[in-house]
């Protein structure tokens, strides 16, 4: 069932993903549009980026430094400020336990309504042509699984308890580049905005990239009637009572 008419804005939304750039690729309008309508939302980057580059004289470690300033521009143009980066090494992100732990730390710091991040299930492109990247696999699925059970659960990572961190339920979990989107959210309005923040990470992207981007968009924004559109899949997996009627997704 697509909920495509729904734009839920809620008070806090939490995105996570592998590597700078990933927002701004998938989400950038929609991020636009949840800012613009009052919502708080934080970005976290799980790895360090420095795998940005097959130069053999790049300095990575200075890569890494440029691709963070690159990053916190892009969350800028969109209305973001709040930009968590974990460093994990780029390129070989596994969805380990310590990985799950630090996001459900922050899960239950901003207790936001909606979890953000890329679908864990995509192996494969539909159109064969390509290969997820599994930092976004790894990041996606410890973001899912910090979402539930873990940032709800009392009994598991006892130790966040010590921390003051008490149990958070979150709402909905939106997937990003999934194959089975359940969510268009139209971004005609936003999508100057999107493409401007996709910019701002100059190490990786020109304006070429822009064609193929506003191709893919007004592709998914075909499928639900608007001129450019965002997909998601949409999971709901906890009722919010501040949700207007008919966001709930079901
Ligand atoms: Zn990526």
């Amino acid at each position: 069932m697509t909920e495509q008419n729904d734009f839920y804005a809620p008070e806090r939304v939490l995105v996570v993903v592998a590597h700078a750039d990933d927002i701004e690729f998938g989400m950038g309008g929609t991020v636009a549009r949840w800012t613009d309508a009052g919502t708080q939302v934080t970005y976290c980057i799980v790895t360090d980026n420095s795998a940005g580059s097959n130069h053999p004289d790049t300095d990575l470690e200075e890569l890494t430094q440029i691709r963070y300033q690159e990053q916190l521009a892009a969350a800028k143009v969109v209305g973001v400020e709040d930009v968590r980066f974990l460093g994990y090494p780029d390129g070989t992100l596994q969805h380990t336990l310590d990985l799950r732990r630090e996001l459900t730390r922050l899960i239950r710091q901003i207790r936001p309504q909606i979890v953000a991040t890329m679908d864990p299930t995509v192996v494969f492109s539909s159109t064969n042509d390509y290969i997820n990247h599994p930092d976004h696999r790894a990041a996606g699925e410890a973001a899912v699984y910090a979402a539930f059970p873990s940032a709800e659960s009392r009994p598991i990572f006892r130790e966040l308890l010590s921390e003051g961190l008490e149990p958070h339920r979150v709402s909905k979990v939106y997937l990003n580049f999934s194959l089975q989107p359940t969510l268009h959210v139209d971004v005609s309005e936003t999508w100057q905005r999107k493409a401007d923040a996709l910019l701002c990470h100059k190490s990786q992207v020109g304006e070429d990239v822009l064609k193929f981007i506003r191709e893919w968009d007004e592709r998914a924004g075909r499928e639900a009637g608007f001129a450019l559109a965002e997909s998601f899949r949409v999971l709901s997996i906890n009722r919010d009572d501040h949700a207007p009627d008919g966001a709930e997704g079901r």
